[in-house]
């Protein structure tokens, strides 16, 4: 998972990198990254990326990525 914001100002987002996805039919090819997996289309890609978690995250995105790590145990 990275870290990722679509607008500067805005939150971050969390996104699948290349090689993860939410199953094994949906993984991100190489040199991708996926749209947020709260919904939020990046129609335009991101304007950066941080590996490092923050505190900022977005609130829905977090919630979904807890909701998959439980559905995959
Ligand atoms: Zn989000």
């Amino acid at each position: 998972m990275i870290y990722a914001q679509v607008k500067g100002g805005q939150k971050l987002h969390l996104a699948y990198e290349a090689g993860e996805g939410r199953d094994d039919q949906h993984l991100i090819k190489a040199g991708y990254i996926s749209d947020p997996i709260c919904g939020r289309p990046a129609p335009e890609g991101y304007r950066m990326t941080i590996n490092l978690p923050l505190a900022n995250a977005c609130k829905r995105c977090l919630r979904v990525y807890a909701a998959r790590m439980v559905a995959n145990d």
